[in-house]
């Protein structure tokens, strides 16, 4: 049986003609080495956000269903056209959409997840000869409804794909050299790592790292796949994405993030009374709202302000059910800060070392920098602090843990 291998490829990396017959030459070069290879695309460039505002300039709450009949549509442009650019260099190659497929969702519509796939039609293109092209983020729920797996959600249809197939390795090719201590566009002496354990990693996508979806690691780690993040603009060595080694704890810190989407809610004056905290986070959680960060304050009067934060993209569903929930436990009504950022440090070595929190704060602190909300895990830190001073808080934190170049 040949080796298969499945690649994947971001936006930026097909953002143009040019970017995709680049591509296309990689994918064959694959090929021609022996191996059988499943390629999983993103739209081009910043096609799904322009789908976007094309629906937000209709209406500012759209169906979720059309939602996804809308997004759906970006990757079936790439898929094609890698493949018209696959067959001009004389290699047989066949694009399909999620559905096509067998790439069964559940059916919640904006951010499914994937149940199964059903490898029957790749393996018999693969048989074939053919490279299979496969349309990222997206799937087909029980009931045959399209859906879209969330936000930067080709990496998990790779992983997946990866998975079913028993692919030796996944690549991900994308517009920076691989997973860096920080974001290079912030941090200009970032590092690129030679290899990250599935936790940390794990850990740096949730918290904003959006080079990799956080979905994709969960199910890398579940199955021991290798990732590979690497550079579609270059031929160079990237980031492995592997399995905790020994080493790896003698890193106190790995890396820093920064997440600008999201909003923190307050319900103000909560009655001090049992249960409440029970009756909001049920409600939120009926509706569907991820609840991040909470805080409450021991209440001297009676009651007490109740904060949480949400993803920015929920924040207009949050306010509608806090409002409801406000009114029926009597409290004083809801307020929001969409201006807030979370930066956050991350390493295993935090699990046996302390100290990180305090260099953390000091760093923040050296640069003026309040502190909103803190939260702390066994491998990570997150401070919530003003938006606009995010990109110098990550500075700050990631020189005074020393990770840039030296
Ligand atoms: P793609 O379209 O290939 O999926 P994304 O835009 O989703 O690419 O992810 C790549 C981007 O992630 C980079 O351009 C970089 O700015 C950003 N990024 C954020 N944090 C990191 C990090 N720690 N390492 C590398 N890239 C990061
Ligand atoms: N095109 C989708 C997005 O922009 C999915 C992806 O790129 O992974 O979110
Ligand atoms: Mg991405």
């Amino acid at each position: 049986m040949r080796k298969i291998i499945v690649q994947k490829y971001g936006g930026s990396s097909v953002a143009n003609t040019k970017r995709i017959e680049s591509a296309a030459k990689r994918i064959v070069r694959y090929k021609r080495k022996g191996y059988d290879v499943v390629v999983v695309v993103s739209a081009l460039g910043d096609t799904t956000d322009e789908l976007l505002d094309l629906a937000s300039r209709i209406t500012k709450n759209p169906s979720e269903r059309e939602l996804d009949m809308l997004m759906s549509t970006g990757e079936q442009i790439s898929v094609s056209l890698l493949a018209m650019a696959i067959h001009k260099l004389g290699c047989e190659a066949i694009s399909f959409t999620g559905a096509q497929v067998g790439i069964i969702t559940d059916a919640k519509h904006t951010k499914a997840r994937i149940l199964d796939i059903n490898t029957v039609r790749i393996r018999r293109e693969l048989k074939k000869g053919k490279v299979i092209i496969v349309a990222g983020f997206q799937g087909t729920s029980p009931d045959s409804e399209i859906t879209t797996l969330g936000r930067g959600g080709s990496d998990t249809t790779a992983l997946a794909l990866a998975k079913v197939l028993k692919a030796k390795v996944c690549e991900i090719y994308t517009d920076v050299d691989g997973v860096f201590t920080a974001d290079p566009r912030i941090v200009k002496d970032a590092v690129k790592l030679e290899s990250i354990s599935y936790e940390e990693m794990l850990e740096m996508a949730s918290l904003g790292a959006q080079v990799m979806h956080s979905r994709s690691i969960e199910v890398a780690s579940k199955f021991n796949i290798p990732i590979h993040v690497r550079s579609s603009f270059n031929n160079k060595e990237g980031t492995w994405i592997i399995k905790e080694v020994k080493a790896m704890e003698d890193v106190l810190v790995r890396g820093v993030t920064v997440n600008k989407n999201e909003a923190k809610v307050t319900i103000c004056n909560v009655p001090d009374k049992p249960g409440l905290a029970a009756k909001i986070f049920k409600r939120l959680a009926d509706d569907d709202i991820n609840v991040d960060m909470i805080i409450q304050n021991v209440s001297r009067t009676g009651s007490t302000d109740m904060s949480f934060t949400v993803n920015g993209t929920d924040l207009q569903k949050t306010l509608r059910s806090a409002r409801v929930i406000s009114h029926d436990i009597k409290a004083k009504g809801v307020t929001h800060d969409k201006n807030i950022a979370k930066v956050s440090v991350v390493g295993v070595g935090m699990k046996s070392h302390s100290g990180v929190a305090s260099k953390m704060f000091s760093a923040l602190a050296s640069k003026r920098i309040n502190i909103n909300m803190i939260s702390t895990s066994e491998i990570k830190i997150s401070c919530v602090v003003d938006k606009k001073k995010a990109d110098e808080a990550v500075k700050a934190i990631h020189r005074e843990f020393k990770l840039g170049r030296r």
